[in-house]
């Protein structure tokens, strides 16, 4: 897993970045709602809105 770049505001989601089923769909899938997690989190600690 890579960690984000540009100060936080560039985040890597692919199957290669996956921490599981690397190479397949199912990594891209995980790898992918990692990263909206990621991103989404500070969005919602400064709302209030949770980030399922
Ligand atoms: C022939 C084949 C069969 C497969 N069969 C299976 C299978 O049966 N089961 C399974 O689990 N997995 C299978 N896979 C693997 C699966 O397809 C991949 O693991 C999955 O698609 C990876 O998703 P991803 O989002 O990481 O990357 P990708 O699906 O490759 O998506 C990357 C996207 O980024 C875009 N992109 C690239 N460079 C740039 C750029 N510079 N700017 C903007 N966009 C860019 C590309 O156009 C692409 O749309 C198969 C792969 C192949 C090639």
């Amino acid at each position: 897993m890579l960690r984000p770049a540009l100060g936080g505001r560039l985040h890597w989601a692919s199957t290669e970045t996956a921490t599981g089923h690397a190479g397949h769909i199912e990594g891209a899938l995980l790898s992918g709602e990692r990263a909206a997690r990621a991103i989404l989190s500070p969005v919602a600690n400064s709302s209030g809105v949770t980030a399922g």
